[in-house]
């Protein structure tokens, strides 16, 4: 069996492992952070594994700070306060620990502590990026705890503005952290329901990037071997949480879906993005519910794409075999079929259909979809994911 423990350095350097979050003092060294600020959110902050981490720093004589008022899908409010957190503690770099949410404020903390700009200069459009003072950003090490926003390898981070009730895309490449710990074993303690949606969220990059239109060959290998490990491994995860190897290789498809994404993602992401703002679903479920409505709407652009696809997963049917393994993995895991099976109580009318239509059009993700996405099939694809049809 191979043994799953390697170096990575596309994009960036990855201890990848089991036991791995010892070197972390070895890592916070190398990037020559002397006081870092320890990001995480509160359920992680009670549990254990927070503990025994803090412990390897306090261990290895590291003074550190801890900021953990981070709300899933995190908003403005918990960046100022990070960001007063830092300067207080006259921090020099971060430590971002947790899922997506975490790690994105901890990335958005070490850029945006130094700049003078709001942070909705940055937005990932055209050049924004170039407003900013590259040099004042302070380095990351990112270290995810959940298998599914690949956040831990990319160059942006998510914040909902709550003023406009929309989720941004923040971005600078330096905000891809110098050195990624990704510890298997640090994920063991993730619930099934997070489990699930974590891991569909993997699955829904490594898809949309795969069917993204655009030359990118690299994107669209590693994207393909990311919806392997997550066919192979997601449903043994779930069922068992303590299974490290598909553990490890859920870790790999989210890091792998985030890589693939550079690509592009798609109309699964420009649906979820505005449901996410405005119901704070969790994100991956909620591309999870949009999946299959999405791939049947796509079908005639991505088929021949996706019998391809098919053809290396060993699965039989093309298009339609591979829609059928979708529908199977969704309720080996429990993911609602509907909207209203995740939001309960949903209750939506043609002003609010509309407003979420709308969003979905211009967000940036809806670009990389392969047949182009308007009002009226964002409305039709809405109406499908709340009905079922
Ligand atoms: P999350 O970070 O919001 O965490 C969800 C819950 O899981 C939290 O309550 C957390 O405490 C808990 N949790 C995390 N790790 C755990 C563990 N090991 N054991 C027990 N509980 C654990 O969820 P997420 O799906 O990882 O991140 C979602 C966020 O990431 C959203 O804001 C989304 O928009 C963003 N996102 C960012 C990117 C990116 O490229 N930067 C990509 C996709 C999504």
């Amino acid at each position: 069996m191979t043994k799953l423990v390697s170096k990575w350095n596309f994009p960036t350097t990855v201890r990848f492992g089991a036991g791995r979050i010892k070197e972390l003092p070895d890592a916070l060294g190398a990037t020559g952070i002397r006081k870092p600020l320890f990001v995480t959110d509160p359920g992680l902050a009670r549990l254990p594994v927070v503990a025994r981490t803090l412990k390897i720093l306090e261990d290895a004589k590291v003074p550190y700070g801890v900021f953990s008022d981070v709300k899933p899908n995190p908003v403005e409010s918990n960046l100022t306060a990070g960001i007063a957190a830092f300067r207080k503690g006259k921090h020099d770099g971060v430590v971002a620990f947790g899922g997506g949410s975490a790690l994105d404020l901890g990335k958005l903390i070490a850029f945006q502590a130094a700049q003078t700009r709001p942070i909705w200069d940055f937005e990932d459009i055209g050049d924004w990026w170039t407003r900013a003072d590259g040099d004042k950003i302070a380095p990351i090490i990112a270290v995810p705890t959940t298998a599914g926003t690949g956040s831990e390898v990319g160059r942006a981070g998510v914040l909902t503005n709550e003023e406009t009730h929309t989720k941004k895309v923040i971005f600078h490449p330096k905000i891809l952290p110098a050195i990624v710990i990704a510890d298997p074993e640090l994920t063991t303690g993730m619930p099934p329901f997070i489990t699930a949606g974590t891991g569909m969220d993997a699955l829904a990059h490594c898809l949309e990037a795969y069917c993204a239109p655009g030359y990118h060959p690299m994107a669209d290998g590693i994207a393909v071997e990311g919806i392997r490990l997550v066919f192979e491994n997601l449903p043994k995860a779930y069922a068992n949480g303590k299974d490290l190897t598909a553990r490890a290789n859920m870790m790999s498809a989210a890091a792998m879906g985030a890589t693939a994404f550079q690509k592009g993602l798609g109309a699964i992401h420009s649906l979820s993005h505005p449901i996410g703002a405005l119901y704070d679903t969790h994100h991956g479920m909620t591309n999870a519910v949009f999946m299959p409505y999405v791939l049947a709407f796509n079908r005639d652009a991505i088929e021949d794409r996706i019998a391809r696809l098919t053809g290396y997963l060993g699965m039989k049917g093309g298009f339609d075999g591979f829609s059928r393994a979708v529908l199977k993995l969704r309720k080996e895991l429990k993911v609602p079929h509907t909207l209203p099976g995740l939001i309960k109580g949903l209750d939506m009318d043609k002003k609010r259909k509309t407003l979420i239509a709308d969003m979905a059009v211009v967000d940036p993700t809806a670009g990389g979809n392969p047949v182009k996405l308007t009002r009226k099939s964002a409305l039709m694809l809405l109406d499908n994911a709340i009905e079922g049809a």
